[in-house]
């Protein structure tokens, strides 16, 4: 394949951009913030540019104790929970006004964090905002239902009563993002937090911390923890006080954490991973579905629950589509994040670049051709990139087909019928999502209602809305994150049996 060279930043881009990170990253433990603590610190690099963006406190079991304490204390007895919708809503608003105030601090952290583009960054910063508005106006509409149709003299109430303790462990792709896909809906409900980020890019969820104590957020309602999974993840979601576990990350620790949910029947949620396909039928719009295809296949440098990363083409326009992807992947701006052309940033460590290639050379192996990229980009030794790729010849039993790469590799098969390509769509154990290109409503709807995913687009991809539920089938996960019911997946249901005037005749009914 060929070879695209890297986009460069611009001179005293970088310089600019880590003048904006923050200098004293704090932990957010029952209303203090912590700078200090008796484990080591764990800094963060930069994988396009290898300089250290962040030094974070790490935190101990007696933080970890006190977090877990104080997010209890302030669901049993603080004001969270009690306080009004609309109280709740204005903090949830205030929020979302500090967001975007402070947009560029966030974005340039998930930018030199993860190594996206800082222009894709903000768009999501402004993306949080937006869900922490929309979460706020279903803090006010959270309600149960009634049933006056049982008697005269019985009325059926059905509460919605906050879960309680919420632990919330999120991943590196997209921190501020899936961080605001949970947190504003569990503290519109009255829930209190236990948020976990990822240890790789915990610097916008530190820095949301900041933002919930200034919109006034009480003591112990949310708070902080940076660490591993098995140091401080797995005691938050271990821990008998906490009520529900809300996940996103990969599906094997997904699987680990219900077990770990199951020993006392504690809620779970999960989001995980995907191997979605974009299925390209001969009547499709040939220029737009292959932007689609190779945005959903590139976009986060491929490192997405819901990347595209196989293309499911019909064998009568398969060469033809070939030819044409290969030559637009070869086009794909690949560089550094901070440069405004850049489209596919860096790759989040030299262990997953690695594994990366290590895919690709197994799909060679098994007989896939390599069209376009298929290895790493030579930069500096901590400048981490991987050329976009396209894997043709790829059969649905290979690796390639059926497991998540998580990198900017886009695995190609062919179908004849609309029957096989709804097959090889759920020939997978992922059910996340899937995108059908067709002029045909017939064509898309079969394809739509076939398909075992919890997303399907049709003649788009990777669109979302606060509106619209969002969640996999099967390997994918668990309930569904936004959407105008999210509030309710932090809720119980409370039914209160409400009676008037005397109650005989407990054993059977009056004859
Ligand atoms: P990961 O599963 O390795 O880690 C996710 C989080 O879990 C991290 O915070 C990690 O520290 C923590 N963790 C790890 N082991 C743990 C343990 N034993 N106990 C408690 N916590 C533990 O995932 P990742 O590499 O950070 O992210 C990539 C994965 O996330 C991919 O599989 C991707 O598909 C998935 N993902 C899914 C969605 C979605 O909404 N469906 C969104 C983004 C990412």
């Amino acid at each position: 394949g060929s070879t695209p060279s890297l986009l460069s930043a611009p001179d005293g881009a970088l310089a600019a951009a880590l003048a904006r990170v923050p200098t004293t990253p704090a932990l957010l433990v029952a209303g203090r913030f912590v700078t200090e603590t008796s484990q080591p610190r764990l800094t963060r690099q930069s994988p396009a540019h290898g300089v250290t963006v962040g030094d974070y406190p790490q935190a101990d079991r007696a933080l970890v104790e006190d977090a877990i304490a104080a997010a209890r204390a302030a669901f049993d007895t603080g004001p969270w929970p009690k306080m009004t919708g609309a109280e709740r809503a204005r903090l949830l608003h205030r929020v979302a006004d500090l967001i975007e105030r402070d947009a560029e601090i966030l974005a340039t952290l998930d930018c030199l964090e993860v190594g996206k583009p800082l222009t894709q960054a903000r768009a999501e910063i402004a993306g949080a905002a937006d869900i922490w508005r929309y979460a706020a106006g279903l803090a006010r509409d959270l309600h149960g239902e009634s049933y006056a149709t049982l008697g005269a003299n019985k009325l059926g109430v059905v509460l919605r009563d906050p879960i309680g303790v919420v632990t919330m462990i999120t991943p590196w792709n997209f921190p501020l993002l899936i961080v605001s896909q949970k947190l504003p809906f569990a503290l519109a409900a009255g829930c209190t937090a236990l948020v976990k980020p990822s240890e790789v890019t915990p610097g916008s969820t530190l820095h949301l911390g900041r933002l919930l104590m200034e919109a006034g957020l009480p003591m112990g309602v949310a708070n902080i923890l940076v660490g591993t999974g098995p140091e401080v993840g797995a005691p938050l979601a271990e821990d008998g006080r906490v009520d529900m576990i809300s996940f996103t990350g990969s599906t094997r620790v997904g699987q680990h954490l219900m077990a770990v949910a199951a020993r006392d029947l504690k809620k779970v949620s999960m989001e995980l991973g995907g191997k979605n396909p974009q299925i390209l039928f001969p009547d499709g719009d040939r220029d737009a579905a292959l932007d689609a295809i190779l945005f959903g296949g590139f976009f986060n440098a491929g490192e997405c629950c819901n990347a595209g990363s196989r293309l499911i083409v019909h064998r009568a326009i398969a060469e033809e589509v070939l030819k044409e992807l290969a030559a637009r992947a070869a086009t794909v701006p690949v560089g550094d994040p901070l440069h405004p052309d850049t489209r596919v940033g860096a790759i989040i460590t030299a262990d997953h670049l690695q594994k990366i290639g290590a895919a690709v050379s197994e799909a060679q192996a098994g007989g896939a051709r390599v069209l376009v990229g298929g290895g790493a980009l030579k930069a500096g030794p901590d400048q981490l990139y991987f050329a976009p790729t396209l894997l043709a010849d790829v059969r649905p039993d290979m690796a390639a087909a059926r497991d998540e790469i998580f990198g900017p590799v886009l695995s190609v098969l062919t179908f004849e019928s609309a029957e096989e390509a709804i097959a090889l769509t759920n020939s997978t154990a992922y059910g996340l999502s899937a995108g059908v290109w067709s002029r045909d409503f017939d064509t898309c709807l079969t394809v739509g209602r076939g398909v075992r995913a919890g997303t399907v687009w049709m003649n788009t991809f990777m669109d979302g809305a606060p509106e619209l539920p969002f969640g996999g089938y099967r390997a994918s996960g668990l309930g569904r994150e936004l959407g105008r019911r999210a509030v309710e997946d932090y809720t119980e249901e409370k039914t209160l049996h409400l009676h008037t005037g005397p109650r005989t005749g407990w054993w059977l009914p009056r004859a």
